[in-house]
């Protein structure tokens, strides 16, 4: 029987095998407590000290500004709640965003909502691309973040942080940006980029679940959402998760060496997708910029068949083919529009009907080429085209 082949890496990746052998290293020789100050405990500290140079290197950073977390979303938190929280509990002011956050961010400000501040949701255009003019429209004079997501996860664009964050320093306004589906496929180097915080994810970089990283530039003022043993600087008490810790410093590192080679990898395959199925399939459409989006990230909808989408996936499956439907974390509410494509103006129908191809580190020509038999085939084994004469996108 043929592998099975895995194509939504945005919703997850497998775990690199040298992640995999240096956390098992950890997790069976350096079990001590890295608090603790006999030679277990400082074995242990090593370890998380090393992964935390690791992690600074990804994005030029200096080690004592990388804070690590429970996850990518406990990172969002903490850099928006973070903010806001002061120290007598109120709080209040206004924050940027946009309308195509991931629910870690979207949820997170409709909490700050109801504690007083203010947000304004900044549109984006059908390829969902944010325009800086609408960002430097929105400041207020009481103005205390911009939150923006470096790639959506989605549609799989990418938005022009370098500029934003330029726009929001210019104005003396905290810029963070949600790097979890960038950070380890785009560089973000924060000696160039004035990003003051930046979330990343170890599990969408071939490293393990439940581990996450926020970026805080030195200087910048947060309060901590968890309170306790005053680990990770005082913004994140617990004992450390030494091995998942050790798993998101060596995925960053491998990240960091493979990623420029990676990204023209990738970039070939998605384009050997979209081509082959354009062939076969002239009813095949991408959502999402053309080409400024994260390398090997397809959003596809096929003119006509959109209400077939969750049947397609499923078929899929059991051909054999991991591929998702807009986003994993919206599956739940698979039948629900997703209010990204909404916001990028798509009619409900199409917001319904995508299918999210996203490829990774493992993924080869020969799968690629696989796919481009199977799925043809799947799409054609449903409901026929009504008509896509007249199609434009
Ligand atoms: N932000 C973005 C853009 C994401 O895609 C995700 C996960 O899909 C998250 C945040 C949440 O990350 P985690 O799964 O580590 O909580």
């Amino acid at each position: 029987m043929p592998e099975r082949i895995y194509f939504d890496h945005s919703a997850t990746t497998p775990l690199d095998p040298r992640v995999a052998f240096a956390m098992q290293s950890a997790n069976l020789e350096a079990w001590g407590n890295p608090s603790s100050l006999h030679s277990e405990g400082r074995q242990a500290r090593a370890l998380v000290d090393r992964a935390r140079s690791q992690v600074a290197a990804l994005l030029g950073a200096t080690p004592s500004e990388i804070v690590f977390t429970a996850s990518g979303t406990e990172a969002d938190n903490l850099a928006l709640r973070g903010v806001f929280r002061t120290d007598d509990g109120r709080v209040s002011g206004h924050m940027i965003t946009s309308s195509i956050e991931h629910p870690a961010i979207i949820e997170t400000c409709r909490f700050l909502e109801q504690s007083g501040v203010q947000v304004t949701y900044l549109p984006v255009d059908e390829h969902a691309l944010l325009d800086p003019d609408d960002l430097v429209r929105a400041f207020r004079s009481d103005t205390r973040l911009v939150s923006i997501m470096a790639a959506n996860n989605v549609v799989g664009t990418l938005q022009p942080i370098a500029e934003l964050a330029h726009i929001t320093k210019e104005r003396g306004v905290l810029f963070h940006t949600d790097a979890v589906q960038s950070a380890g496929k785009v560089p973000l180097d924060v000696n160039r980029v004035p990003v003051d915080m930046v979330s990343m994810s170890a599990h969408k970089l071939h490293g393990p679940k439940g581990v996450g990283a926020l970026y805080v530039r030195n200087g910048v003022r947060l309060q901590p959402l968890v309170f306790g043993g005053g680990q990770e600087h005082g913004l994140r008490s617990a004992t450390e998760n030494v091995a998942g810790i050790v798993g998101l410093g060596t995925a960053a590192q491998v990240a960091a060496a493979d990623m420029a080679d990676e990204a023209v990898r990738l970039v070939q395959l998605r384009q050997r997708i979209l081509d082959g199925l354009r062939e076969v399939l002239p009813q095949t459409y991408l959502l999402g910029h053309p080409f400024k989006r994260l390398p090997g990230h397809l959003c596809l909808g096929f003119a006509g068949q959109e209400g077939e989408s969750i049947r397609l996936l499923l078929s899929l499956d059991e051909t054999g083919v991991a591929i998702s439907s807009g986003s994993a974390c919206s599956a739940h509410k698979a039948s629900e529009p997703s209010y990204v494509l909404l916001a990028m103006g798509s009619d409900p129908i199409r917001a319904r009907g995508t299918l999210r191809v996203t490829l990774g580190r493992f993924n080869t020509q020969e799968e690629v080429d696989r796919f481009l038999q199977i799925l043809p085939q799947a799409v054609n084994s449903l409901r026929p085209v009504a008509s896509y004469a007249g199609f434009t996108r």
